[in-house]
């Protein structure tokens, strides 16, 4: 690295922020930075430094890093303005930052070498103290998370804007086999990883009144009287692209409470009045809410979502007013896109924002918000599906709902010259739910509000259009559309897998990386008996760490060399990890029974939080632990079964997981997954799928081929055929003794000490309504599950089918996704970042 003149920090040059002498990448400077750090942020010295010390100073060190990359990529939308997309969502589950931000700056050695020197052996041993930022839930926060990654390194300009949640999702711990949780104190230690902008904070105001009035101009104008007010303060954190100058912004906001407001309550001595009231606000972004699908009706969720959409548009807004640019011209510079209806309120806020502070008239404010909003669905089940009673949404968000009622008057306007006299269609398509107790469809606002909406796999985005929203599909045909979710390999495979990495670099070359669909070239080996050990020897190797991390974990032993079935999810009904163990359960009896000649030695791997209301789920997760128990206690399992819960269930755990992993379990019952994300970062490891039609599981098996696809179960329209015909879960249980004996086995009290109660309300379920269709799809599973077992004998075989499974999974890269979006809905161009001084 070398400068050749110092960089003056006052008086920043175009293009040039930094003085590179504080940002080199070699070992030296990355020591040299640490030490500073150790000394000068957290006043330590080095010889006293704890590793947890020694992961902050790395970590600032590191950020330093990113620092010039960040600011010329802010500067570069600010010089050259061009559209940028805003991407909303009310989770971001980007989990630890340190080994991602080494890997895309590529000074993962000279960071192990810096750390060498303060007598760390290993990076690995420091990555270990990094904790995690919880705050997403599942599959969509981390859709969010590898999307900002892809925007940056496809150097597209982005704005990824959240909510910084005090407490993410819960810690999961297993007490007498039950889910605990446990408070997510993510932020004690210090998160380094975070900006703080308090100068860029926004007000937002709730609840209170509306007015009319007339303006100097003599026209007619409300405004919004709140009686409540929040600040938001935004916490940046810097998210670098591979290999690129590129760095986008992720910006969360925190709720301060206000003072100006409340200086009336200390007037009249109420001072707990007032501190009340600052509790209140605080607490908006106090903890993320567990996706129970139940929490209909919850305030603080209302909140939470107009707090940090006002935020966020807000500061879109601020943007275009700091550059001197028209706000007509927000399309041109803004794509908004909503990460399911959580930041719906958009539609409304960004129609407010626009009429009643900026005023401008009802039409041209629709144009600009139409053309800038669009709308990802994620979910087609009912319980899901956003609402909001009408009177808490009233009494939070008054003009809101005034906004709201106006743009449905004038849709259903349009509809009813569409379908004269069709009242049933008018009823269908409102926003406001009329049957029950009045309510808002959030889905309903975006649809309308959007010029596409999307679904997140084939077979999702066609039943959007059949099932959930035919009417609105007939009306605009046009704005439906599909783009299938993906994964980023840097996360997935790079840092997960380093082995298969290493393996990849040698075999294709780097730029696999960026570009998967080079992973087609491994296909020319699929008949090389070499290479193919070479490519099992890569799982194994994982298997070697997972085992040890059960071990340190459940004090468990596992062997690496069984077969490791693995599924890892959010714990749901739909989702189906019952089906599973069920046929455990079927494994079991048929070893006890002497029948185990044909079965593969199986180490089968649960992983996964159950919402803390949801008892089904919970109680799923009892019955996975009292198997666990059972099973491996029972000597006569030795060596041919194991069962294993992994407790807290998070994307660093999943670095461990997927790359470890044989047989991919994706069983959830047909239509109900929307997409899945965890079926591609299993088979990117070349895990091979044992799975229903479902999500996009459907394309993984079109991608890989039949023959390397497990498939079983009914498809989405049996399943609905059943539906519809009344369904009896009992006559599928009669027709298969093995499913019989494994009820029975359970109601016995054998996995519960004998309890014979506890699983009841399982059990119960299975034989009577089974509204997931376990029973159903029971006897196809196993039939599936024995031909998993016959593939698993011939090794070299297996290997081949795991080879392949890598080699096609590249269409499942979130890069692929992310130019989709680019072109067909934001209408979006990349922005190189240039760094015209010589840093690095
Ligand atoms: C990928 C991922 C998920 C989503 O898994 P699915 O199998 O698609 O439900 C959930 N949690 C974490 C931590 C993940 O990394």
């Amino acid at each position: 690295m070398s400068s050749s003149k110092p960089l003056d920090l006052r008086l920043p040059t175009p293009g040039c922020y930094a003085d590179p002498e504080r940002a080199g990448i070699d070992a030296d400077a990355v020591f040299d930075g640490m030490t500073e750090h150790l000394f000068f942020t957290l006043g330590k010295l080095a010889p006293t430094a704890s590793l947890h010390d020694l992961y902050m100073a790395l970590s600032y060190a590191v950020r330093d890093r990113l620092m010039t990359r960040y600011l010329a990529s802010m500067e570069a939308i600010r010089a050259q303005p061009q559209k940028t997309v805003a991407y909303l969502s009310a989770e971001f589950l980007i989990g630890p930052q340190l080994n991602n931000n080494l890997l895309n700056l590529g000074i993962q050695k000279e960071a192990e070498e810096a750390l060498r020197r303060f007598g760390i052996e290993s990076l690995a041993e420091t990555l270990e103290v990094e904790e995690e930022p919880g705050l997403g839930n599942g599959g969509l926060g981390r859709l969010a998370a590898c999307y900002m990654e892809s925007l940056a390194t496809l150097q597209v300009p982005a704005v990824g804007y959240g909510i910084r949640y005090e407490f993410g999702i819960f810690n999961q711990i297993i007490r007498n086999g039950w889910q605990v949780e446990v408070t997510d104190k993510w932020l004690k230690g210090g998160w380094p990883w975070e900006l703080p902008q308090p100068d860029e904070a926004c007000f937002v105001g709730f609840g209170g009144r509306t007015e009319s009035y007339i303006d100097d101009k003599g026209n007619y104008r409300s405004r919004w009287i709140p009686n409540e007010n929040a600040i938001g303060v935004p916490h940046d954190v810097p998210l670098l692209g591979y290999r690129v100058n590129s760095c986008n912004r992720l910006r969360l906001w925190r709720a301060d409470a206000t003072e100006s407001f409340d200086f009336y309550a200390f007037n009249i001595g109420d001072y707990y009045g007032a501190v009340e009231e600052k509790v209140g606000s605080e607490t908006l972004s106090k903890v993320l809410y567990p996706n129970d699908g139940t929490d209909e009706g919850r305030r603080l969720r209302l909140k939470q979502q107009h707090f940090f959409v006002s935020c966020s548009l807000q500061d879109m807004l601020r943007s275009l007013e700091n550059r001197k640019i028209s706000i007509k011209d927000f399309p041109k510079h803004w794509t908004v896109q909503l990460n399911d209806t959580h930041p719906a309120i958009a539609v409304a806020e960004l129609m407010r924002l626009l009429i009643d502070d900026r005023y401008l008239d009802w039409e041209t404010a629709w144009e600009i918000t139409t053309q800038s909003v669009a709308y990802t669905n994620h979910t087609l089940l009912p319980e899901a599906l956003e609402k909001w009673d009408l009177g808490l949404f009233k009494s939070l968000l008054p003009r809101h709902l005034e906004i709201i009622y106006e743009i449905n008057r004038r849709f259903l306007q349009q509809v009813r010259l569409r379908y004269p006299g069709n009242d049933n269609i008018l009823r269908k398509v409102s926003i406001i739910d009329e049957e029950g107790g009045k309510a808002i469809r959030m889905a309903h606002l975006a649809t309308i509000g959007a010029h596409h909406i999307n679904g997140v796999a084939a077979l999702h985005s066609d039943l959007i259009k059949r099932q959930l929203l035919p009417e609105f599909t007939k009306i605009w045909p046009e704005k439906f559309t599909n783009v299938t979710n993906g994964v980023t390999p840097r996360r997935w495979v790079a840092l997960a897998n380093p082995k298969l990495a290493d393996l990849l670099d040698k075999e294709i070359g780097p730029s696999w990386i960026t570009n998967m669909e080079l992973l087609k070239n491994l296909e020319s080996r699929e008949n090389d008996s070499n290479f193919l050990e070479e490519f099992g020897n890569t799982k194994l190797s994982g298997k070697i760490k997972l085992a040890s991390y059960i071990h340190r974990q459940s004090g468990v032993l596992v062997d690496p060399s069984s077969m490791f079935d693995v599924q890892v999810k959010r714990i749901h009904q739909y989702k189906r990890q019952h089906l599973n163990a069920l046929q455990v359960i079927t494994q079991y009896l048929r070893i006890k029974n002497g029948q185990d000649q044909s079965l593969a030695p199986r180490t089968v791997i649960f992983g996964g939080k159950a919402a803390p209301g949801y008892f089904m789920a919970k109680l799923i997760i009892r019955f996975i632990n009292g198997i666990a128990e059972t099973v491996n206690a029972d000597p006569d399992m030795d060596g041919r079964l194991k069962v294993i819960f992994l407790a807290d269930y998070n994307v660093k755990l999943g670095e461990q997981v997927y790359p470890a992993t044989d047989l991919s379990e994706q069983i959830s019952t047909a239509g109900k997954e929307a997409s899945g994300t965890g079926n591609m970062k299993f088979a990117m490891n070349g895990a091979l799928t044992i799975g229903t039609l479902d999500g996009a599981n459907v394309e993984i098996r079109e991608k890989v081929g039949e023959q390397n696809f497990f498939l079983f179960g009914k498809t989405e329209s049996e399943i609905m055929d059943l539906q519809n015909a009344n369904y009896m879960p009992q006559s599928y249980i009669e027709e298969l003794p093995e499913l019989e004996e494994a009820l029975h086995l359970i109601d016995l009290g054998h996995f519960s000490n004998g309890d014979t109660e506890l699983f009841k309300p399982l059990t119960n379920n299975l034989r009577t309504r089974d509204p997931f269709f376990v029973m159903a799809d029971f006897a196809d599973y196993l039939r599936a599950q024995d031909s998993v077992n016959r593939a698993w004998i011939d090794k070299k075989e297996w290997n081949r089918m795991s080879l392949i499974n890598c080699a096609r999974s590249g269409f499942f890269s979130s890069d692929r996704s992310i130019m989709e979006y680019c072109n067909s809905i934001w209408n979006v161009e990349p922005l190189p970042v240039e760094i015209t001084c010589d840093v690095n």
